[in-house]
């Protein structure tokens, strides 16, 4: 790629001298003409300059031709550069004579010398130039020893103009000509050599521009898949939530009709047991009726089961609507440690509950989700005390919230699964090997019941020592 680049280069540079060279060698005839016909001791040199000149421009033809084929095939810049330098070898030939026959350094006809020391600039660069310009450098004094006679050459002395200026002043016009003549091909060759680097540079940038250009069309690309990869798999996650929720609203359907079909029977059943326990139908012996008792205590669980299921649901569902009014606490804990004696009594735990001595201001609750919450803390709290224990609730006025406290001396919850007390169904192995009954439902709907009222529910607990629950609701609630 690069040698080629440097053959296409060097090939206009000679097209462009080519091209030149048409110009400035009948230039240099003519002056040579006018100069010599003003010379003093002139001689008739007329037919030599139109032989050089034709000689001249023959072989420019010469060279466009060549050039023109090697163009059209070469690759390589060898015989390119063997011309060139032939070229410059005819130009500067053709000057020595001019020059020679003009007077030497006596005319101007030297500076013709400029021509090909600027043309091996152009095409060789600092070595080139500064081998022409010493060349020249030669021809100049070449001229000078010819002119005046310390070369003899008898055969072309009819065509010269004599030296009629010192040797002295002639010999140092060429020094000084000639460190001209180095000087121009130094600082030429210089220029070009410093071109030539910025040049080089200038490409290599080029390149790692180019390639830097592929890189970030091929990251282009690679984004441009990634994003149509992401827009298919959103589609396919959007496709697969639709029908998520299609499920998810098939299986709250489910559970809330399988739940209401439930309840129907179970509150007959209830209502039945209810009418047998009070001896609407005629008295029970004993041991029936204690029968009786675990069959209506069966269908009660089942009940709050459904409950719960039904609550859960209507939790995730978004369905769990609330309804906020002002709210004396203490009565609704009151309301519910009267509610949970009865079952309280059957396991032998007392419960004690402690006022706090000004009564409570009103706060703004949906009362029956806060019924769930204290029944659920309350009930648990007896569930899982040990016999003949005591819970105790709690309630106290902390500034801007009221603080509900439901202590137990009961089984207490291990410590590697106290994080888990909140989730949904779960019931910590202790309370399972204490054949309690339970879901693990309560909690979790307790849980998000408090955290709707802007409160906390948190739990203090040891195991086999006891277990205290705090609910927290703000005032502003
Ligand atoms: P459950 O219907 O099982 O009582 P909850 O959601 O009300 O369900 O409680 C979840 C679990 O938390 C219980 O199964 C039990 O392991 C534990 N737990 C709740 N309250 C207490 C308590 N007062 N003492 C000991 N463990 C408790």
């Amino acid at each position: 790629m690069a040698a080629h680049d440097h053959t296409q280069g060097r090939l206009n540079a000679t097209n462009w001298i080519i091209d030149a060279r048409w110009y400035y060698a009948p230039l240099v005839f003519f002056l040579g003409i006018v100069i010599i016909e003003n010379a003093e001791h002139a001689r008739t040199v007329d037919g030599l300059l139109v032989g050089l000149l034709g000689f001249a421009l023959v072989s420019n033809l010469a060279l466009f031709l060549v050039v023109r084929r090697l163009s059209a095939r070469s690759n390589s810049s060898f015989p390119l550069a063997v011309l060139n330098a032939t070229q410059i070898g005819v130009d500067l030939f053709c000057f020595f004579v001019i020059m020679l026959v003009s007077g030497g350094l006596q005319s101007v006809v030297y500076v013709f010398f400029f021509v090909p020391i600027v043309v091996s600039v152009i095409l060789f660069g600092f070595r080139g130039a500064l081998v022409v310009a010493s060349l020249s450098g030669f021809a100049v004094f070449s001229a000078v020893f010819i002119q005046s006679g310390i070369w003899g050459l008898p055969t072309i002395a009819p065509f010269l103009i004599p030296a009629y200026e010192p040797i002295a002043l002639l010999l140092t016009k060429s020094g000084v000509i000639t460190l001209v003549f180095v000087l121009v091909g130094f600082f030429g060759g210089y220029i070009t050599r410093i071109i030539t680097a910025r040049d080089v540079l200038l490409v290599e940038q080029v390149d790692r521009e180019a390639i830097q250009i592929e890189k970030l069309e091929k990251l282009n690309r690679a984004f441009d898949d990634s994003a149509k990869l992401l827009v298919r798999r959103d589609l396919e996650l959007y496709n697969a939530n639709q029908k998520l929720m299609r499920l998810d609203q098939m299986k709250s359907e489910i559970i809330s009709v399988v739940a209401h079909q439930l309840r129907t029977p179970l509150s007959a059943t209830k209502w039945m047991f209810q009418m047998l326990l009070d001896g609407d139908i005629g008295t029970l012996p004993p041991e029936q009726k204690s029968f009786i008792m675990k069959g209506h205590e069966s269908n009660e669980r089942m009940i709050a089961l459904i409950n719960d299921l039904l609550s859960v649901d209507r939790l995730e569902s978004g369905k769990f609507k609330y309804v906020f009014v002002p709210v004396q606490l203490e009565e609704l804990v009151r309301d519910m440690v009267n509610e949970l004696l009865p079952i309280a009594a059957q396991r032998r735990v007392r419960i004690d509950f402690d006022l706090p001595a000004p009564s409570l201001p009103k706060i703004k609750v949906d009362p029956d989700k806060i019924r769930d919450v204290l029944q659920n803390i309350i009930d648990n709290a007896i569930k899982y005390s040990k016999d003949a224990g005591v819970v105790r609730v709690a309630l106290a006025d902390e500034g801007s919230f009221l603080h509900l406290s439901v202590s137990d001396s009961g089984i207490g919850i291990p410590e590697s699964e106290k994080d888990k007390i909140f989730a949904r169904f779960f019931r910590a192995s202790n309370a399972v090997r204490a054949d309690t009954n339970g879901s693990g439902l309560g909690l979790f709907i307790a849980y998000s019941i408090v955290r709707r009222h802007g409160g906390e529910l948190w739990f203090d607990s040891k195991e086999g020592e006891g277990t205290t629950f705090h609910a927290t609701l703000p005032k502003t609630a």
